[in-house]
């Protein structure tokens, strides 16, 4: 049985521009702008604590779906694919709703919190790492926990957004 994952397509390993770098930014680099998206640092540190996207598209496209739900991605049942979601200025965000989800994870469960922040950073325009500490390392196994933004994950986003 293979690792579970992201849906997101790993497409950083052909030598893209970017595959210098830890982190990874989708083709032509899409962000918000400071009118789509509000921001919040912890004191005294560089780490995101919180975002918001302004726009109600937005707002309303995250959600638990199963199979094919229209976007031409299929979600794909229990384990392997868990989620995918989209770069700016899509912010679709959706969950398979066929995997057991929890906030307090089992060994044969996903931790629902960790898989948001890895896809919440797709929706601010961060791509895969090939890096496993950063969030944004495409495999998700079952059990662990890991909802911290890795060091690689807060410098793509710092590049991306400025601070
Ligand atoms: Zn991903
Ligand atoms: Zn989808």
């Amino acid at each position: 049985m293979s690792t579970p994952r992201c849906g997101v397509p790993d497409v950083h390993n052909h030598g893209m521009l970017h595959s210098i770098s830890n982190y990874t930014f989708f083709g032509g680099s899409p962000r918000w702008s400071k009118y789509d998206l509000a921001y919040n640092f912890l004191p005294d540190s560089l780490q995101v604590v919180s975002f918001q996207v302004l726009r109600p598209v937005v707002a309303r496209a995250i959600g638990f779906y199963r199979g094919d739900h229209g976007d031409g991605i299929p979600l794909d049942g229990p384990q392997n694919i868990l989620a995918h979601a989209f770069s700016p200025p899509d912010g679709r965000f959706h969950y398979d709703a066929d995997e057991s989800w929890s906030s307090n994870p089992t060994r044969s469960q996903v931790d629902l919190e960790s898989v948001t922040v890895h896809e919440l950073g797709h929706n601010l325009g961060l791509d895969h790492s090939q890096y496993q500490s950063a969030i944004m390392y495409p495999l998700i196994p079952l059990g662990p926990i890991k909802r911290n933004l890795g060091q690689v994950d807060i410098i793509g986003l710092q590049a991306l957004y400025g601070y």
